[in-house]
């Protein structure tokens, strides 16, 4: 079971295989190359086991801590926050959190203030400039509201996060849709960012 996994400077938690999304891109739907076929999980692990499985780890050493993995982050939101506590106790090395923007959906309240101090940096995947091309390309559990859910999240998330960041997929959009996800972004006052497929 790979928790944790260092990818050039950076040190990636994967701490769940669950997520509210089924996007036509993801890449659990494929075949993982070599070790990171690893990243499926035989069962979700305990926190306990992550944070033993973070703090093994010399965190000083790295450029990025990041929360990524074959799944959503948030799904196991307060696990991730603590498991940040956890590490703000050692270093002050960046955490970044890369999510779905699901978070107050999942937790049906809004969890934007519990990031404070925690989390220094969150990417958004936005994935559409629209909620009908968003439920198409992502298949969202909580359905049609979850597009504007996601623009709620990135809203308030930025209140309490340094820096925030919406993401698109290159290549899984119109170049107009690109240029509309740009401005949303734009709109909310957040960085944007196209990711490569697979990243
Ligand atoms: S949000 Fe991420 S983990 Fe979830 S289905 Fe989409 S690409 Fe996969």
């Amino acid at each position: 079971m790979v928790i944790t996994h260092v990818i050039k400077n950076n040190l990636y938690v994967n701490l769940t295989n669950h997520c509210t999304n089924r996007c036509e891109f993801c890449v659990r739907k494929t075949e993982l190359p070599g070790s990171y076929a690893d990243l499926r999980l035989e069962r979700e692990p305990t926190l306990e086991e992550i944070i033993a499985d973070v703090t093994s780890h010399n965190l000083n050493m790295f450029s990025e801590i990041v929360f990524c993995g074959l799944g959503e982050p948030t799904c196991r939101l307060y696990d991730v926050l603590s498991t940040c506590r956890a590490i703000r106790e050692r270093c002050t090395t960046p955490i970044r959190i890369n999510t779905n923007g699901h978070a107050s959906l999942i937790m049906k309240e809004d969890t934007a203030p519990a990031f404070r101090g925690l989390v220094d940096c969150v990417h958004v995947s936005l994935n559409a400039a629209d909620s009908y091309t968003y439920d198409k390309l992502c298949h969202p559990k909580f359905g049609e509201d979850t597009f504007m859910g996601v623009l709620k999240f990135a809203r308030e998330i930025a209140k309490y996060v340094p820096k925030v960041y919406l993401t698109v997929v290159r290549g899984t959009l119109t170049d107009t849709d690109v240029d509309r996800c740009a401005k949303i972004a734009a709109d909310l006052g957040v960085g944007f960012r196209i990711r490569e497929l697979g990243e």
